[in-house]
């Protein structure tokens, strides 16, 4: 790294910025070290560490023993397309997407390319989902027997009351499907609590891990009442499950490391204390980012009880001499990566605050934005559209 100015990163890869994204993103030392191995797909000890990954996610995920882990390779996006192909009617009945923001666009695509019948609800992605955005469709229309939604939806960082909108899908008797890819292993989700029927997530976001699979939480019955209805081979839940119960092995090559680096992410995961001491580092990380940006001058998109401690949406300055390019090269030369805006209306940027990474780096992330703006003579912080 030439021109650095207090360039400091991870423990480990001092020269790597801390990815402040939703994933991938900062791991530990130990979960990278976990990488140095290779390990045989069909070694009992490979095998026993698979299983103890399918469990300890339903563990987390408060399942009891009617629900099944299924992995999936890939990023977060097979796991999803693994879920609706198999898990939505293809005819007949239909699935409700209610979408704010880009993930809840993105699977009603996917339905819409393998061809199930769908219908999508589309609230913009500052609007936070409530039951009635929904309730008065599924009381008219008999034939939507799924709902789909996003709990965090990383678009903006909002983040939607999960437990109350699975239970207003499951007064009226539907199957309740949700993408949890960037809020499990933090925020608060326990599947039999709130009668959520199927969840999907990934490696690579809340629980720590390395880019490279996905997972399907999933009421046993759904997953056997899914015998031959997937659109595909590769991403056929029930195969994939099938053959991780017949022998704890994948069908097709498993991505090795990723586990064994994700088994070494989960028990960190435990010895931090869980989820919840997970979510109160978290909390603390958006704190201190919204604090300096605040002091700043540079607004966040949502207001506090609408955002979640995910990832902070923020309004470009109106600045002209703000230009975002030459703000990302700057700040990534002093050690952080941060993440374009993929807003649909306002110009904005965003900053991720999950990973390996607590309130100091957030502390010395926010001197580097002031620092940054100061040498491109940004001083005019108002949102562009104001
Ligand atoms: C990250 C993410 C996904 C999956 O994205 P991939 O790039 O396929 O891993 C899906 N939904 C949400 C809400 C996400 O944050």
């Amino acid at each position: 790294m030439t021109n650095a100015i207090s360039f400091q990163g991870p423990e480990g890869q001092e020269d790597m910025p801390y990815l402040l994204t939703p994933g991938p993103l900062t791991t530990s030392r130990s979960v990278k070290l976990a990488l140095l191995a290779d390990w045989g797909s069909r070694d009992v000890e490979f095998r026993k560490l698979v299983k103890e990954i399918r469990d300890e996610l339903k563990r987390i995920a408060g399942c009891d023993d009617t629900y099944e882990c299924v992995i999936v390779q890939g990023s977060g996006t097979f796991a999803i397309e693994a879920a609706l192909g198999a898990l939505t009617p293809n005819k007949r009945k239909k699935t409700l997407v209610v979408a704010n923001g880009a993930y809840g666009e993105r699977a009603a695509k996917i339905l819409e390319h393998i061809g199930h019948p769908h219908e999508r609800i589309s609230k913009t992605d500052v609007t936070q989902l409530a039951p009635e955005h929904f309730t008065a469709h599924l009381d008219e229309d008999k034939a939507i027997s799924h709902v789909w939604l996003i709990h965090c939806e990383t678009t903006s960082g909002i983040v939607n009351p999960l437990s109350e909108l699975a239970q207003a899908a499951k007064a009226r008797g539907r199957i309740f499907m949700v993408d949890a890819m960037s809020s499990f292993g933090a925020l608060d989700v326990n599947m039999v609590r709130d009668n959520i029927d199927v969840l999907v997530s990934s490696s690579n976001k809340c629980i720590e891990g390395i880019p490279g699979f996905s997972y399907v939480l999933v009421k046993r019955e759904l997953l056997e009442a899914s015998q031959g209805q997937s659109h595909s081979v590769v991403l056929d839940l029930y195969e994939q499950w099938k053959g991780l119960e017949a022998n704890g092995q994948f069908r097709f090559t498993p991505p090795t490391h990723a586990l064994v680096a994700f088994r070494q992410a989960l028990r960190e995961l435990d010895e931090e204390g869980g989820a919840p001491a997970r979510l109160k580092r978290y909390q603390r990380n958006a704190d201190v980012l919204l604090k300096g940006m605040d002091a700043i001058g540079i607004r966040p998109l949502l207001s506090a009880n609408e955002s979640g401690p995910i990832i902070q949406t923020f309004l470009t300055p109106r600045d002209p001499n703000f230009k975002f390019e030459e703000f990302y090269e700057a700040l990534r030369a002093r050690g952080f990566a941060i993440y374009p805006g993929k807003l649909t209306k306002r110009d904005s940027f965003r900053i991720g605050t999950i990973g390996h990474l607590d309130a100091r780096v957030m502390e010395r992330a926010v001197d580097a934005i002031r620092e940054v703006l100061a040498e491109m003579n940004v001083k005019d912080m108002m949102p562009r559209d104001l």
